[in-house]
């Protein structure tokens, strides 16, 4: 007997990289009936028709989400309550609602109010992603060894969060359950941080006079071309996540910003024993990332490897596979 897929129907809202990769490998790897999506844009519609991403489409949100039991929402964060208030009315007693925004508190915040009692609302987050947007950009294996984080609020229901961990799974994912608030505060230091400094190095080598910018994008393989390639991730995505995760990043910013005005203040005084102090310790939190892997690097697309604690996946995994998460 053939074995039942893990949903009858799952609506896809928002069909860019992350919502376009899930309906790949939801697809290839038969984890649903039916794949129904939904995209603001009519031309990231039009281009999922072509690539035949969903088995259909939904003219609204609502009717995207009618009579699925899994609900997926993949747009930018800065989108959900627009578009959660849009579906709430079409959504099927007993479905499970959940997302893939890079901020869990924000969401929680603005989804939840328009759920009915009758649906179980557990977001999520893959911890997988490339610079790049749209259909186009996704790919079936991008959660293939990454891992992804669940926030479910007190009191969800288990039998909800279990079925979400098992569609996570077979998308070739290491689930982790984790408090929304604690969620924001790690990833404001593992990605966002990270985000809002590449986004200010370019943006100030790029203020730079004509002749000394030319120089810049001349010999950008000194550090700098890794730091344009993060700048290079979507502008929207990431202002939602900077406006939503807005107390963690303030927080591990101010920290930032005092630990760089005494590497400032360092070399302004020429203390080289400090500066040389944390880099020796910096190069030892790096081999302590690599040796887990026992090599040098760790390829998040080969099966089998277990990655790195959470703290710690993105900054290898980019590393390794030239790919950035948020
Ligand atoms: P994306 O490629 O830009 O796709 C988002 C899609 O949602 C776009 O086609 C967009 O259309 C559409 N959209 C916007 N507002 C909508 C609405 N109200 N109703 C329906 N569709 C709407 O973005 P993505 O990279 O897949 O990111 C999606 C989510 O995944 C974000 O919340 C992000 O934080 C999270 N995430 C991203 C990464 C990453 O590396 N990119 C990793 C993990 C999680 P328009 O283009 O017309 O606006």
């Amino acid at each position: 007997m053939k074995e039942q897929p893990l949903f009858k129907r799952v609506a896809i809202l928002g069909i860019g990289l992350i919502g376009s990769s899930l309906a790949r490998v939801i697809r290839s790897r038969q984890l649903a009936g039916e794949i129904v999506g939904f995209d603001a844009s009519p031309s990231v519609e039009a281009r999922a028709r072509e690539l035949e991403l969903c088995d259909r489409f939904g003219k609204t949100a609502a009717d995207a989400v009618s009579g699925a039991d899994l609900v997926m929402l993949c747009v930018p964060v800065g989108a959900n309550a627009e578009l959660a208030e849009a579906m709430a009315g079409g959504l099927t007693a007993g479905a499970i609602v959940s997302d893939v925004g890079s901020v869990k508190r924000a969401v929680i915040r603005d989804v939840g109010p328009f759920l009915p009692e009758a649906v179980h609302f557990v977001p999520g987050h893959p911890i997988a992603g490339t610079e790049h947007s749209g259909p186009d950009a996704g790919f079936a294996d991008l959660f293939e060894n990454r891992y992804a984080i669940l926030t479910p609020p007190p009191g969800s229901d288990e039998e909800a969060i279990a079925k979400l961990r098992a569609l996570w799974e077979a998308c070739g994912s290491h689930v982790e359950i984790m408090e929304a608030s604690h969620h924001d505060k790690v990833l404001a230091v593992t990605s966002h941080l990270p985000h809002l400094i590449a986004y200010t190095i370019v943006g100030t080598a790029f203020d730079l006079e004509a002749s000394e910018r030319q120089e810049v994008i001349r010999y950008s393989a000194g550090g700098f071309r890794d730091f344009t390639r993060i700048a290079g991730s979507d502008p929207v995505m990431w202002r939602d996540v900077f406006l939503n995760n807005r107390e963690a990043v303030l927080e591990m910013l101010q920290r930032f910003s005092e630990d760089l005005m005494a590497l400032q203040r360092a070399i302004r005084w020429g203390e080289g024993q400090t500066l040389e102090d944390l880099f020796r310790r910096t190069r030892e939190i790096r081999r302590g990332v690599i040796e887990m892997r026992q090599a040098g690097t760790f390829d998040a697309r080969e099966p089998g490897k277990v990655p790195p604690p959470i703290q710690e996946a993105e900054d290898v995994q980019e590393a390794a596979a030239e790919k950035d998460d948020a």
